[in-house]
């Protein structure tokens, strides 16, 4: 196996795409090793993307945030002026495993490990964050729910790295937030999880909304029947009623000792209501 730490992207995708072999990205290693103990999987060329220049950065730009593929999620939660614009992003990184895990891991690394039930994920959907991706034929910006394909797959292009994580900057009255079910209090993954982001008017009315599912389906859904039942609204009882009979709805779970489908289901339900409690609060909404 050979394990290389290149100083550029163009040094890292050439690498890739050059590679015969199996061949990894390693950003904090808290999938990979994992699965590389467990021996799930044996890459020949082992790529480390932490040094290469500014994936360590999160930047404050015109249009939002920049937030570097190899950025641990325990320094996202350490960014104030990304805590206030996107405190639904920050809560769902700051949920994965432990305080040594957070250390560690990424927030692209979580979308690319492409699990269900991955934290990071449906509130980067609900956001509306894009993935900067640099491979062999250039760069693109693609929206990150088009990234995980089923579990454990994804749609990069061999070669291809995420480079940055992007989220606009935030319009006045606008909230967002992510919650998830486990079983104890923390170190275990998502049973189900819910991720939404709304902007209000000033009257409170909630003009645009984002209502995204974690664990309910092989990727995350972003449910647009959810979001069009919230828009036009304030968040009134029959609007959080309508929301989760929409959610409950749209979900299609497994069914495993962690929860039957049915149990899945009503949570979906019951945690698209309590996020959208705190997103609409978040955006100034009473
Ligand atoms: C003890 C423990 C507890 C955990 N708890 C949780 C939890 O509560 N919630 C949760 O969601 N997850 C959890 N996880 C899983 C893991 O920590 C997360 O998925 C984490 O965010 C992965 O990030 P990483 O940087 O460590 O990824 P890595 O392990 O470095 O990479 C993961 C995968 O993504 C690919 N990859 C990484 N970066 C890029 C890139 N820039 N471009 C393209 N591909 C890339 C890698 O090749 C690999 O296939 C836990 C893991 C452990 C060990």
């Amino acid at each position: 196996m050979r394990y290389i730490r290149p100083l550029s992207i163009e040094d890292a995708v050439g690498e890739l795409a050059k590679a015969v072999g199996p061949a990894a990205i390693l950003a904090g290693g808290s999938d990979l090793l994992v699965r590389m103990k467990g021996g799930f999987v044996e890459p020949e060329l082992i790529v480390d993307i932490k040094r290469i220049g500014g994936f360590s950065d999160i930047t404050e730009t015109a249009d939002g945030f920049r937030i570097g593929a190899a950025v641990p999620c325990a320094v996202l939660g350490e960014h104030a002026a990304l805590k206030k614009a996107w405190p639904g992003v920050v809560e769902a990184a700051k949920l994965i495993g432990s305080k040594q895990v957070q250390g560690r891991c990424t927030i692209t690394g979580n979308l690319c490990n492409a699990s269900p039930a991955a934290d990071s994920v449906p509130a980067l959907v609900a956001a509306g964050a894009k993935a900067v991706v640099a491979g062999p034929s250039g760069k693109r910006t693609i929206a990150v729910e088009t990234v995980p394909t089923g579990p454990g797959r994804t749609s990069l292009a061999k070669g291809e790295i995420i480079e940055a994580i992007l989220l606009d900057k935030r319009p006045a009255h606008a909230g967002d937030a992510y919650l998830r079910f486990i079983p104890r209090t923390e170190m275990d993954i998502a049973v189900v999880s819910a991720g939404i982001n709304l902007t209000l008017d000033d009257k409170g009315i909630i003009k645009t909304a984002r209502v995204a599912l974690g664990a309910a389906a092989p990727t995350v859904l972003l449910v647009e029947e959810a979001a069009e039942a919230l828009i036009g609204r304030t968040l009134d009882d029959g609007t959080l009623e309508r929301l989760a009979k929409i959610c409950s709805g749209a979900c299609r779970p497994i069914d495993d000792k962690r929860g039957t489908i049915e149990f899945r289901r009503k949570v979906a339900g019951v945690l698209a209501q309590r996020v959208a409690a705190t997103a609409y609060k978040r955006a100034g909404g009473k």
